[in-house]
């Protein structure tokens, strides 16, 4: 396939606005010529895999003044629907520059990154959010709860965004609480839960809009061990009930608890190991 093919551009803003994209994204759905070729036809002859994640030779460079920090230099990995992976490395190996790449909050410098077979690296800021709403649940180390708003509201809330009706949130709501063992704290707010109860409260966030990719930032940076293997315990039960799990972590029995571990260490891949 020529890198002029390659090259070719993502849908505007104008066919974003018109939803033209709005039925394309949907796996296996229907779609317009640009999209197919973007997405199946030219990965197939491009030889890249139709997997969940697909990365290849990414860089990210930070430009402060004359200096360029490269955080990450040429990282390529797929990952598969389903899969239960860890990334590990010391801090400031680019751990949380490549999760905000994955999370489509940051585009690369240089490199391509497919989503759902999705050429994602070269879209624009509005077809990222589209995208994050969709495809991405975030976990975060400090929760990120609204403090005002209860449990059940807390999860709510992406659903609120989504524009689904308010008796369809409170019962998905309410199901996503009670997936993470819940249901009997809905009404309390963040600051009459624990740091685990908070968490689980994030994590139910996180999966209340179907993600197909739940992405989580060191999620037991904040809790003690007995509560991070709790934690741990239900990203487990998550990953069973179909989840497709990225952690990110600076502990090594953190990331023991995952299937797969990527090693990063001054902004490459060291070593992508599988560990079940
Ligand atoms: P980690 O999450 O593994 O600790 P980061 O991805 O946060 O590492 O950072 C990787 C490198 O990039 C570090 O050297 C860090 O200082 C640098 N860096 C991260 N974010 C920025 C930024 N916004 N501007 C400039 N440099 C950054
Ligand atoms: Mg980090």
């Amino acid at each position: 396939m020529s890198e002029a093919l390659l090259e070719m551009e993502s849908p505007t803003t104008d066919e974003v606005a018109n939803g033209v994209t709005e039925e394309t994204s949907v796996a296996g759905g229907s779609v317009v010529d640009a999209d197919a070729l973007e997405r199946g036809d030219l990965l197939a002859h491009d030889g890249v895999p139709a997997a969940l994640i697909s990365m290849r030779d990414i860089w990210r460079t930070y430009e402060m003044g004359a200096e360029k920090l490269h955080a990450l230099r040429g990282v390529s990995f797929d990952v598969q629907r389903g899969e239960y992976l860890a990334i590990i490395g010391p801090s400031g190996s680019g751990k949380s520059t490549l999760m905000n790449l994955i999370g489509c909050l940051d585009t690369p410098s240089q490199g391509r990154y497919w989503i759902n077979s999705k050429l994602v690296s070269d879209m624009e800021d509005d077809e990222l959010a589209r995208i994050r709403n969709q495809e991405i649940g975030f976990v975060f180390q400090t929760f990120n709860l609204l403090a005002r708003a209860t449990a059940l509201h807390n999860v709510e809330l992406p659903l609120i965004y989504a524009g689904v009706s308010a008796a369809e949130r409170h019962e998905r709501a309410q199901k996503a609480l009670s997936n993470v063992e819940l249901s009997d704290r809905m009404t309390h707010r963040p600051n009459e839960l624990s740091g685990g109860q908070r968490q689980r409260v994030a994590i139910a966030r996180a999966l209340v809009n179907n993600p197909s990719i739940l992405l989580a930032d060191e999620p037991t940076g904040a809790l003690d061990t007995k509560t991070s293997y709790e934690i741990m315990e239900l990203f487990e039960r998550l990953h069973e009930m179909g989840n497709t799990i990225i952690l990110v972590t600076h502990e090594h029995d953190i990331a023991a608890r995952a299937h797969r571990i990527i090693h990063i260490r001054d902004g490459q891949i060291e070593k992508d190991e599988r560990t079940r």
